[in-house]
């Protein structure tokens, strides 16, 4: 009776949990094996995980634009006013904080100092800014073309000029897909592995391959609040989308039985696939160790604490109905990917409105990423210490700013941080090519980074639910209209 129960309520979880061991027990033995190369080479290995990583994909589109457009239409307009506003504001100050502890860890703990590495300043050249981020990110939040934002987005990117550059320096370029799933297609980061020769380096607006999510969720909010003031003439549209969100929402829960199966080849894929981390080994292994730490105060002290002072309930209990998310944002590393199975546990496991859901949650997946904020700003530190480049309070100040700035402007898709890290980099005056020292391990810190930014978005769903509960209560009919048709 009690395995029944308990297989009932939490087998899935237990068969992900299950699945992400079982990839790094295979991940490791095939690499023990030295198996990595013959595996890889096979793309049949690959594809249990690709097809997983393809139906979250899937579901991204129709899921944020049927989430906003009807649950901010069933909205008045002063209640979805002061949700948005709340909503932004409380993402900003976790973010801030999540960059707070992260400096304070790594200046505490030092990770980077005593190192023997030649420093090398950057190569000359143009560096890009914050206003290069900053720019890529209004681009961003109006697209051009809404069917090209689907699969496009606006990056500005520091690429080297090979026509400038020595010819013997290409060898010396890893490039990092941040679309693993789709190397082809992934917009490929140039950084130096050796010290480097003569680069020269160019920036280029343009655009890279992944959904522009932030664009889409833009869109689909102004619809939403347009849809909910022309009141009866909008229902039809807003039918749709509740159609549509129901429908996504069963697609979901068919295709999570076949998540932990693909779990473990995604895993052990990404094992195989990875380098070893040769480069300063030790003052990696505790750069590693800090950045887990900072994680972990944030996401389970911090951000727990928060939703305890704000809304009076136990965190821990909230979260328990969050790990099928939280397992999902460990084996895809994106949180975009997770989104479908984010909403999913809030609305059935967490019981959070579902109108503050389908507001909180996708603008959340977008911009509020504490995980890569707190990342950010350590790595940038660890590098400063690495070079024994000593940063003054206002360099600290700016590199808190743009470690902000720079995890709002990356997209919920894997390693996208470590691309944003350049700004962070070069603010400071740090040479982005040291991006290389921590290349090797960023692909497993993603991951638990990533679990972080979907926690910090569950939980502030938590939060708005609560403190907007009287203006829902005070805007029943709508409310009890959309409840109807769910
Ligand atoms: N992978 C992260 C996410 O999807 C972003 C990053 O930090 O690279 O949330």
């Amino acid at each position: 009776e009690w395995v029944k129960d308990y297989c009932k309520r939490n087998g899935l979880l237990t068969l992900s949990v299950l699945a992400v061991m079982s990839g790094c027990v295979v991940g490791f033995t095939l690499r023990s094996l030295n198996l990595s190369t013959q595996v890889m080479q096979k793309i049949y290995f690959s594809f249990p995980g690709e097809l997983l990583m393809r139906m979250l994909k899937m579901l991204i589109f129709p899921l944020i634009t049927s989430s906003l457009m009807s649950g901010l239409s069933a909205m008045a307009t002063k209640v979805s006013g002061r949700l948005g506003l709340l909503t932004i504001t409380y993402y900003l100050w976790t973010i801030f904080i999540a960059v707070i502890v992260g400096i304070i860890l790594v200046l505490i703990i030092h990770p980077g100092t005593g190192t023997e590495k030649e420093g090398h300043k950057a190569s000359g050249g143009p560096v890009m800014t914050s206003a290069d981020a900053l720019l890529d990110l209004i681009r961003n939040m109006i697209p051009s073309n809404l069917i090209e934002a689907t699969f496009q987005q606006y990056k500005t990117e520091l690429v080297p000029n090979f026509k400038n550059s020595a010819k013997s320096s290409q060898a010396n370029f890893v490039y990092i897909m941040p679309d693993y799933e789709n190397p082809k297609m992934g917009h490929p980061v140039f950084l130096e592995l050796t010290p480097p020769p003569e680069i020269h380096y160019k920036i280029v607006p343009g655009k890279s391959n992944g959904m522009n999510v932030l664009g889409i969720v833009i869109f689909s909010a102004t619809m939403g609040l347009l849809l909910g003031r022309m009141g009866s003439r909008g229902t039809p549209l807003v039918n749709v989308c509740l159609c549509i969100n129901e429908c996504v929402m069963k697609i979901i829960n068919a295709a999570m039985w076949y998540f932990p199966f693909g779990i473990v080849f995604l895993v052990a894929r990404k094992i195989l696939d990875m380098h070893d981390p040769a480069v300063l080994a030790e003052k990696l292994g505790m750069y590693f160790m800090m950045v887990l730490a900072g994680l972990f105060v944030h996401g389970v002290i911090l951000l727990p604490m928060f939703f305890f002072l704000f809304t009076g309930k136990n965190p821990f209990s909230y979260i328990r109905g969050l790990l099928q998310a939280l397992v999902i944002a460990l084996a895809t590393s994106s949180s975009s990917a997770t989104l479908p199975i984010t909403m999913k546990c809030l609305l059935e496991n967490c019981h959070v409105d579902r109108k503050i859901a389908r507001f909180v949650l996708p603008v959340g997946a977008t911009i509020n990423m504490d995980g890569t904020a707190l990342y950010e700003a350590v790595a940038a530190i660890f590098i400063a210490q690495v070079n024994e480049y000593e940063l003054d309070f206002g360099q600290l100040v700016t590199i808190s700013i743009t470690a902000t700035a720079a995890s709002i402007g990356a997209a919920g898709i894997p390693q996208a941080g470590l691309v944003t890290m350049v700004i962070v980099l070069t603010s400071v005056g740090l040479p982005p090519d040291d991006i290389s020292l921590i290349v090797a391990i960023d692909w497993i810190l993603d991951r638990f980074r990533t679990m972080i930014n979907v926690l910090g978005d569950a939980l502030a769903a938590g939060i708005m639910a609560h403190l907007c509960r009287k203006d829902f209560q005070k805007d029943i009919p709508s409310s009890s209209k959309s409840e109807n048709t769910m």
